[in-house]
């Protein structure tokens, strides 16, 4: 009931801005003010895990010295839709912490968009960072799950939500740095039904890359499975 409740208000109700509550004529998600405040990551930056270049370079695929150097990374492009700021920040903490589950049909629309270079080398599926299973009963939804979904719906791209699961509970990320946030993760991910994971080409989907810890274990545990590659895409990431 509570669902159709809701349903009917939406339809009487116009469209507000996610961020400040204005008034929409359109269903956009933001209004052009707090539009014109999001930092998005654009060209130039690094074709291999996307990390912007300061300077203009006019050379399409670029390399940065960190993704030269490394030869062993489970990834084959890493890409995110915008700068990790207190903007961003809030539309994310928002949608995971908050219950304002309808900011991942607009941030979503940004993940279609930062994906460009990912859809051009073609993938089969989409598979969000899984909570543990005691986290995702507390919060009641996996904030990289109705992200996934969403832009299942734009791409057309399946979603593999049951395949990779979370089976060690983790403290929170937050709590750490650097290396600690590698340990803390570490063997936290397992694939359960690695037949539908090999051969594939995953993206991976989460809300922030910071350091990287989490996706690379998530990544880590697809390959294993038999993953042909794994790109990851978030909405935000730390610079
Ligand atoms: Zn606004
Ligand atoms: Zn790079």
């Amino acid at each position: 009931m509570n669902g159709l409740l809701s349903q009917i208000i939406k339809i009487f109700l116009p469209p507000r801005c996610i961020k400040c509550g204005a008034v929409l004529s359109d269903d956009d998600g933001l209004c052009p003010q707090c539009f014109n405040e999001l930092n998005f990551i654009t060209a130039p930056y690094c074709y291999k895990c996307g990390h912007p270049f300061e300077e203009a370079v006019s050379s399409k695929k670029l390399i940065c010295a960190n993704c030269a150097k490394k030869h062993k990374t489970p990834f084959r492009l890493n890409r995110s839709a915008l700068y990790y700021d207190d903007i961003s920040k809030d539309l994310i903490l928002a949608l995971k912490f908050m219950d304002k589950t309808e900011n991942a049909k607009t941030l979503a629309k940004w993940l279609c968009m930062a994906g460009y270079d990912i859809w051009k080398e073609e993938v089969d599926i989409l598979v969000p960072v899984p909570l543990h299973y005691k986290r995702l009963i507390k919060r009641r939804y996996n904030q990289s799950a109705l992200l996934a979904k969403e832009l299942s719906k734009l791409t057309g791209i399946k979603v593999d939500y049951t395949s990779l699961i979370k089976h060690k509970a983790t403290k929170p990320q937050v709590q750490f740095s650097g290396h600690e946030r590698v340990k803390n993760v570490r063997g936290a991910f397992s694939v359960k039904h690695p037949e539908n994971i090999k051969g594939q080409r995953v993206v991976l989907i989460d809300d922030v890359m910071t350091t990287g810890s989490t996706l690379k274990e998530c990544a880590l545990a697809l390959k294993k499975a038999g993953a042909k590659s794994v790109d990851t895409l978030t909405v935000a990431r730390v610079i």
